[in-house]
C-alpha cells in the first residue's frame, strides 16, 4: 500500500472513530464510505482520492463566488500578518470597523447599526433577545409584549432561543419541553396550501390569517420572525408576490418589531443582494450569516435601525445595556474575508451578471416537469427545491424509509456532484460564481440521478 492510500485509510477509519457529524443518522453513517473532501477550486470539490464534484448546494449556501477565490484568499493572508483575533468587549479592530461599515452601506438604508456574531443562530437568538429587551426599557417599548410571532414551516437556527420561533416539526418536537411559547401563522406554501386555496385566487388568505392570529394577541407581541422571500430549510418554499410586502404592513400596523432572517436568502442568492429588495421591505432588525463571509469562516451580524438602537442608551446604572456577546464575536480574520467579499460583489459586478444564470437555470428546470414523480419544481434566483412526490395526482407523499431524496443525493455523487436533501426536496444551490457549462452539468446530473431513483422506486 502507498503513503496516499494508507493515509486515505487512516482518515476514513479515524472520521468515523472521532467526528459525530450533523443532523446525521451516525448508525448509518458508521457503514458507509465517508467522502472526504481535500481541495475546492471555484464550484469544484476534490475528495481525497482525486474525485471531483461540482459544489451543487455551495458547501451548504454558505460560499458565494466559488472556492480558493484570490481576492478573499488573500484577504485573510494579509490580516493573518496584522493579527487573528482581538475581542470587541470594549475594544475595537480594523476589519470590523470596516465591515461594519461596508454592510450598513449595501444593506436598506434604515439599518444603521452592526453587532456581529458566529453562526447564524446566534445572529437571530441576538435579533430576539434585542426585540424583548427593546420592549422592555426603550421609551415607545411595552413591557407587555413579550411574544413572538413566527411562521409554520420556518427555519431560524438549532439554539435553544431560535428552535423555539421555528416552525418545522422534525427538528422541534424533540425539544418541545424546553422552548418558549411562540405563536404562529400560516406557511405561504402554495403546492400545499393549509388553507386549501390557489394562488393567485386565494389573495393571500394566509396574510389575512396571519392578521387574525395578530389581531387576538395584538398588545403581546414583541416582534415577528421571518424568512424573507423563501423558506429555505422547510423546502425552499418561495413566498407568493405581495407576501411579505404585507408582513411589512401588518407589522406597521400592530407596532410589531419585524426580523428578517436573510441568513439563507442574503448575499445574492435570490437574485438581489438582499431579498427584502424584491418588496422594498426594510426590516427593523436583519440577520446574515452563511454568505457574508464568502462561505470562509464563520461570521454573522444582527443590523438594526437607530430607533432600536437608541432604546439601549442610558447611564451604566440604568442597566440597558446589552448584556450578550460571543467571545470571536468581530473576529479580524472573518471580517477581513467579509469584506473582501461584498468588494467582490461591487468589483465583479455579480448582481448584475446573475441574470443569464439564472434564466439558464430557469430554462434547465423545465427537464424536471415532465418526470413522473416530480410534484413541483420551485426556484427563486439560484435557490431551487425540486419536491418529488409518490403520486402526481394526489400529491402524496414518499414513505419516509423509502430516503428518496438521500437516495437521490447518492445517486448524483456517484456522478459527480454534491447536494443535499431536504426530506423529499431536492435542494440545488450553486455558487454565484458558476458557469454555464456547470449549470448544465448540475442539472443534468440532477435529474438523470431522479429518473434513476424513481424508476426503480
Ligand atoms: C442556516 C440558517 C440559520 C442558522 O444558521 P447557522 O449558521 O447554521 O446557525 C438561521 N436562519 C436561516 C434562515 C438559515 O437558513
Amino acid at each position: 500500500m502507498d503513503i496516499i492510500e494508507e493515509r486515505n485509510r487512516q482518515l476514513e477509519i479515524d472520521d468515523k472513530k472521532y467526528i459525530w457529524h450533523p443532523f446525521t443518522q451516525m448508525k448509518e453513517y458508521l457503514q458507509e464510505k465517508p467522502l472526504i473532501i481535500e481541495e475546492g477550486n471555484g464550484c469544484i470539490l476534490k475528495d481525497i482520492y482525486g474525485n471531483e464534484y461540482i459544489d451543487g448546494i455551495s458547501s451548504l449556501w454558505t460560499n458565494v463566488h466559488g472556492h480558493r477565490i484570490e481576492k478573499l484568499d488573500r484577504a485573510i493572508e494579509k490580516q493573518l500578518k496584522k493579527v487573528s483575533h482581538s475581542t470587541l468587549l470594549g475594544l475595537s479592530n480594523i476589519p470590523a470597523i470596516r465591515c461594519a461599515k461596508k454592510l450598513i452601506e449595501i444593506t436598506p438604508e434604515e439599518l444603521t447599526k452592526v453587532f456581529y456574531s458566529d453562526s447564524g443562530s446566534t445572529a437571530v437568538e441576538i435579533a430576539l433577545k434585542i426585540a424583548f429587551q427593546y420592549q422592555y426599557q426603550a421609551e415607545d417599548g411595552d413591557p407587555g409584549r413579550k411574544k413572538f410571532i413566527s411562521i409554520i414551516n420556518a427555519y431560524h437556527g438549532d439554539t435553544i432561543g431560535s428552535v423555539s420561533v421555528g416552525g418545522i416539526d422534525l427538528f422541534h418536537a424533540t425539544y418541545k419541553a424546553l422552548l418558549f411559547n411562540s405563536l404562529k401563522s400560516q406557511s405561504p406554501y402554495c403546492y400545499r396550501c393549509a388553507l386549501g386555496r390557489s394562488y393567485p385566487e386565494c389573495d393571500l388568505e394566509c396574510l389575512k390569517q396571519t392578521e387574525e392570529v395578530i389581531n387576538a394577541h395584538s398588545h403581546e407581541i414583541a416582534a415577528l420572525v421571518i424568512e424573507p422571500l423563501v423558506q429555505g430549510a422547510a423546502g425552499i418554499l418561495v413566498q407568493p408576490p405581495g407576501y411579505l410586502k404585507g408582513i411589512r404592513e401588518l407589522c406597521n400596523k400592530y407596532n410589531i418589531i419585524m426580523i428578517a432572517d436573510e441568513v439563507a436568502v442574503g448575499f445574492g442568492k435570490t437574485g438581489k443582494m438582499f431579498a427584502c429588495e424584491h418588496e422594498d421591505v426594510t426590516p427593523d432588525i436583519m440577520t446574515l450569516a452563511k454568505g457574508i463571509s464568502g462561505g470562509y469562516l464563520p461570521l454573522a451580524a444582527t443590523l438594526t435601525t437607530k430607533k432600536i438602537f437608541d432604546g439601549f442608551l442610558g447611564r451604566h446604572e440604568e442597566f440597558k445595556t446589552f448584556f450578550h456577546g460571543h467571545t470571536y464575536t468581530g473576529n479580524p480574520l472573518a471580517c477581513a474575508v467579509s469584506l473582501a467579499n461584498m468588494e467582490f460583489f461591487e468589483e465583479n459586478k455579480v448582481i448584475e451578471k446573475l441574470g443569464p444564470k439564472i434564466k439558464r437555470l430557469t430554462e434547465n428546470l423545465e427537464q424536471f416537469r415532465p418526470l413522473d414523480h416530480v410534484g413541483e419544481v420551485r426556484q427563486r434566483g439560484i435557490m431551487v427545491g425540486i419536491e418529488l412526490v409518490a403520486d402526481r395526482d394526489s400529491k402524496e407523499s414518499y414513505p419516509t424509509e423509502a430516503r428518496i431524496g438521500n437516495r437521490v443525493v447518492m445517486e448524483a455523487r456517484k456522478q459527480g456532484l454534491i447536494i443535499r436533501p431536504l426530506g423529499d426536496v431536492i435542494v440545488l444551490m450553486p455558487p454565484l460564481g458558476i458557469s454555464m457549462d456547470e449549470i448544465d452539468s448540475l442539472c443534468e446530473i440532477t435529474c438523470d440521478s431522479i429518473r434513476t431513483v424513481t424508476d426503480i422506486a
